[in-house]
């Protein structure tokens, strides 16, 4: 395991290569990334980066956006075929069809899409800032695509608009159910229990804090509590423990994404020796897409 963190991290410097992975990767790989962060912190950064390369580890949309957001760059995929199933759900087709149902309506679409439905959207936003971004159109009404459960949380913050939910989800955090999380706190009766928004309703009324990944550390960092009952990704398990010594951190076992462990420290160094795969988009889906994107930091 040394010897291909020690290979990583020579080719790394040799290709001028910056490695950003999500907060869902395997731990290791977490471990040999330069940022470690959620979609919008990833985005953010890949927008910036000065790197000849930026390797991404996670999923298909989040190294599209980094494309996306950073044309210049050549963006490599250790595993192009990791596919958010989320970002299935909803198609540049689907969308342009739901807009001529709703003609006063604007689109707000989750960061978890393919670049191809970002072209057809108004505006992106993470679970981060999903509120105020809602909150900051002008439009009344609003096609909230494609997370039903994240649509619905950010409804019930933004009850001015009338938010037309899409039929999308998480498989990982929809399968994550209110007996889950009773089962835990029957074990950890102190645990506080925290949950991101793209969990089902009746998970997250039962949650003390509701929020993004960077949210949560930030949450567990302040709390007095020492024990935290998660619902989200067991991913998230990595960071927290890092970032809050002395502190426990209990998810449910069958809240594991299996696209987000593809990524693995063999295939990072196979990335960084054949400098494959690259992720390439249709010029024009790249500058369409890229406005949705740009004014989601904007309004940060
Ligand atoms: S955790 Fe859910 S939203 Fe995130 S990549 Fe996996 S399936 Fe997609």
């Amino acid at each position: 395991m040394s010897s291909l963190k020690d290979n990583i991290t020579t080719l790394k410097k040799d290709r001028n290569a910056l490695i950003l992975a999500h907060n869902y990767c395997l731990p290791e790989v977490q471990d040999i990334a330069d940022h470690t962060g959620d979609s919008l912190g990833l985005s953010i950064i890949a927008s910036k980066a000065d790197a000849d390369v930026i390797i991404f580890c996670g999923v298909t949309f989040m190294a599209e956006s980094a494309k996306v957001l950073n044309p210049r760059k050549k963006v490599l995929m250790p595993e192009p075929f990791a596919t958010c199933p989320m970002a299935s759900m909803c198609s540049a087709e689907q969308i342009i069809d739901a807009r001529k149902c709703h003609k006063d309506a604007c689109v707000v679409g989750y960061v978890n899409t393919t670049a191809s439905a970002k072209a057809e959207m108004d505006i992106c936003c993470t679970s981060s800032n999903a509120v105020n971004i809602v909150s900051s159109m002008k439009e009344k009404e609003i096609i909230f695509v494609p997370d039903m459960n994240l649509g619905s949380y950010v409804a019930s913050k933004a009850p001015s608009k009338n938010i037309i939910l899409w039929n999308g989800y998480c498989p990982v955090h929809q399968s994550i159910t209110v007996q889950n999380i009773s089962d835990l706190k029957a074990k950890y009766p102190n645990a506080v229990v925290v949950a991101h928004p793209e969990c089902r309703s009746d998970v997250l009324n039962a949650a003390d804090l509701i929020g993004s990944t960077e949210k949560m550390i930030e949450y567990a960092k302040a709390s007095d509590a020492k024990e935290f009952i998660v619902a989200t990704e067991i991913g998230m398990k990595h960071r927290l423990s890092k970032e809050c010594p002395g502190k426990r951190f209990h998810f449910i076992d069958h809240a594991l994404c299996s696209v987000m462990k593809m990524t693995t420290l063999s295939s990072v160094l196979r990335t960084l020796n054949e400098m494959t795969t690259e992720v390439t988009l249709p010029e024009d889906t790249m500058e369409r897409a890229k406005g949705p994107l740009k004014r989601m930091i904007d309004v940060k």
